[in-house]
């Protein structure tokens, strides 16, 4: 099987909440998203998706997905996607970096391989575990009683896993978390994610501010290093996210026991291949992950709940279906919350077809 086609489409996925801020002041109104199209001589054509959250929170941005497809795609046409190690060979000797830019591809590939062996990437990923898995909720950064409102709402909704976007002023990120953890209920996790947002002074702020708090701390500050001071300063449960983006850092960070938690993206490492390279080596350290992506719609969700899906129950802390965040749905067969839970299609492949009248023309064309 050889590919002959590789094309990219832009879409706007607009939310229901209509803005999302998270440290920094930062935030974004409408996602922009680029869904990858893989077509083959064999008429098997695989989906992927790429997201990031705007410009401004990895070193990835949208335009740069479709830019970088325009640099990539013409060393790809004419290999075989099944083949996906070797691919991504390919595409790392073409293109150094910009990890974010080959996730889609490669998810497109195990669309392909999935439909290809009659089997649902999940069960290619290692095997389903579990009838479905927790996910968790974002609370986008607002007041403390606005962010406890919004908790407590998702919580009617069935989410029982919560992460408030932290990252301000460390005496209101402190009033923000005693304000959440008030209204919630025995079973409940609570995760304050600063997205790099503190320094280190302000971090340890806040740790000691919410000492008696049951909350996991999730990527205080911008460096592993002030990460790894404030985590040997608490003693509650850490996570780091945006530091580890490959193996190298993902082994320190488990020598240094710098994290009892890892937030693993798929376009952070570079798609499925690469993480569920990190996601093994986690499951056979005992590290526990949360699996997701930058953001996304249909498509993301999609191969988010595959990788999910084949992670080791206790060891999947929690995961995301950021298709019910945006009001646009761009494939059909995407997995769908119930109870604040997801699972994976049990149709060949990802199991989406995409809606391209929601996509349009396509951007960029590589033949
Ligand atoms: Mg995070």
């Amino acid at each position: 099987m050889r590919i002959t086609r590789i094309l990219a489409y832009r879409v706007d996925l607009p939310l229901h909440e209509t803005t999302y801020k998270w440290s920094g002041g930062k935030s974004v109104t409408v996602f922009d998203s680029t869904v990858v199209r893989v077509e083959t001589d064999a008429g098997i054509v695989g989906h992927g998706e790429v997201c990031p959250l705007g410009p401004f929170y990895l070193p990835a941005y949208a335009e740069g997905v479709r830019s970088g497809i325009r640099e990539l795609g013409p060393h790809l046409i004419g290999a075989d996607p099944r083949q996906l190690t070797k691919l991504n060979g390919v595409m790392d000797a073409a293109l150094k970096g910009h990890a974010y830019v080959k996730s889609g591809i490669d998810i497109a590939c195990w669309d392909i391989l999935g439909q290809f062996a009659g089997l649902p990437v999940c069960e290619l990923l290692g095997g389903r575990y579990g009838d479905d898995f927790h996910l968790y909720r974002a609370i986008s950064q607002e007041s403390p009683d606005a962010m406890a409102a919004r908790v407590a709402a998702y919580r009617a909704e069935g989410y029982r896993r919560f992460q408030l976007k932290v990252g301000g002023d460390p005496d209101v990120d402190i009033a923000r978390i005693h304000a959440v953890a008030a209204v919630l209920q025995p079973g409940d996790r609570l995760i304050a994610d600063a997205n790099t947002g503190w320094t280190q002074h302000e971090a340890m702020r806040v740790v000691k501010g919410v000492r008696d708090v049951d909350v996991y701390l999730e990527q205080p500050c911008l460096s592993y290093e002030e990460c790894l001071s404030v985590r040997q300063h608490t003693n509650h449960p850490f996570v780091l996210d945006e530091n580890i983006d490959g193996l190298d850092v993902l082994l320190r960070a488990r020598a240094d026991l710098a994290m009892d938690v890892v937030n693993l993206k798929i376009s952070k490492f570079g798609g499925l291949t690469k993480t569920r390279q990190a996601r093994d080596l986690c499951a056979s350290m005992g590290v526990a992950m949360t699996i997701e992506d930058s953001w996304g719609g249909d498509i993301v969700t999609a191969a988010i709940a595959h990788l999910a899906h084949s992670t080791p129950t206790p060891l999947l802390f929690t995961s995301t279906d950021f298709n019910s965040y945006v009001t646009v749905s761009i494939a059909e067969g995407a997995p769908q919350r119930v109870n604040g839970r997801l699972a994976a299609s049990t149709k060949p492949g990802l199991g989406i077809t995409p809606r391209l009248n929601v996509l349009g023309a396509p951007v960029v064309v590589v033949e």
